[in-house]
């Protein structure tokens, strides 16, 4: 039981204290990657840490051997001994339906996300095949219309749009800092990123800390295409780019120059740019990992601890049984 408590207390602290501390960070806006790394692990480990939980107080632990019909015989033990009282059986069943609930869900949620991202971006591209004209030189599909407008259309028939109004309003030079935002998009698969945390965002929209990630990565993955391009391009042309396209629409599934976040980022380009040192980096990474490993840790430890104990030395085997309760 105490393993359970612990899994569902880290659980709740991190899915409530988190998003306060965190969100907006400006540590994470000098080194975009890592802040996404962060935001993942963060949803990861409560996801798991949730499961955990109702894992815990499902299955008790057994004594790992070898001997396969010795391992069985201490799971029946076991689970005899949790089931045999009505208290042990109502907290099974809870822990049960916790986890399967929790699953189920982030399972369902995934593969409706997945299907409806596939489809709409087959649909535009049927239009884009329609519509839009290929030019070879600079990669691109270009549409006629006189709104400056950049995205791309991920995934493995990757498409990067422009239209001519963009064409017309950027010189040489910020044409190659879109591109190169739209590349990096590509390159580093964010819709990957953001298809994952709009699935737990969907899954659990009353959970503070997915609602924040969702937000909080969709802004990073702006900022680290943002630094992919000016490290090409240059900070201001970049920014300059940026400002020539941000009023532009962002069709579904797709993923712009512009967008929301584009005065935030503007503002961030014009700054005096500060990464944040290798040092840091290194220590928030061991952090991420760090959150990513604990549940497992606190389910690991008594689990290992279990297997040195002796089952029935004594032929009272009940007595003998513990429990990742
Ligand atoms: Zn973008």
């Amino acid at each position: 039981m105490i393993v359970a408590a612990v899994l569902f207390v880290y659980a709740v602290l991190l899915c409530t204290l988190a998003p306060r501390l965190l969100r907006g960070a400006r540590w994470a806006e000098r080194a975009p990657r890592l802040g996404i790394a962060v935001w993942q692990a963060l949803g990861a480990s409560a996801l798991t840490a949730a499961v955990l939980t109702g894992l815990a107080l499902t299955v008790p632990t057994v004594r790992v051997s070898a001997d396969l019909a010795q391992l069985l015989e201490a799971c029946v033990m076991a689970l005899t001994a949790q089931y045999a009282s009505a208290g042990g059986a109502a907290a099974g069943a809870a822990g049960a339906v916790l986890a399967l609930a929790v699953l189920g869900r982030t399972a369902w949620c995934a593969g409706t996300t997945l299907l409806r991202i596939r489809r709409q971006r087959s649909e535009h591209r049927e239009v884009l095949a329609l519509v839009g004209r290929p030019d070879a030189t600079r990669g691109v599909v270009v549409l006629d219309h006189e709104e400056p407008v950049a995205y791309c259309l991920p995934g493995r028939h990757r498409r990067t749009v422009i239209t001519t109004g963009a064409l017309d309003t950027l010189d040489d030079d910020q044409l190659e800092a879109v591109l190169a935002h739209e590349h990096a998009h590509q390159a580093e698969r964010h819709d990957a990123v953001l298809t994952w945390a709009r699935t737990l965002a969907r899954a659990f929209p009353r959970v503070p800390l997915f609602r924040t990630a969702e937000a909080e990565i969709a802004r990073l993955v702006e900022m680290r295409a943002d630094d992919v391009a000016a490290a090409r391009s240059g900070r201001l042309t970049t920014a300059a780019a940026l400002l020539a396209v941000a009023g532009g629409r962002t069709p579904a599934a797709a993923l712009a120059a512009g967008g929301s976040t584009a005065a935030q980022r503007v503002r961030r380009l014009i700054e005096p740019h500060r990464p944040l040192g290798s040092l840091r980096i290194a220590a928030g990474s061991l952090t991420a990992a760090a959150v990513l490993a604990l549940p497992l840790l606190v389910v690991g430890g008594p689990a290992a601890a279990a297997t040195q104990l002796n089952y029935c030395p004594d032929g009272t085997p009940a007595a003998q049984v513990t429990t990742m309760r």
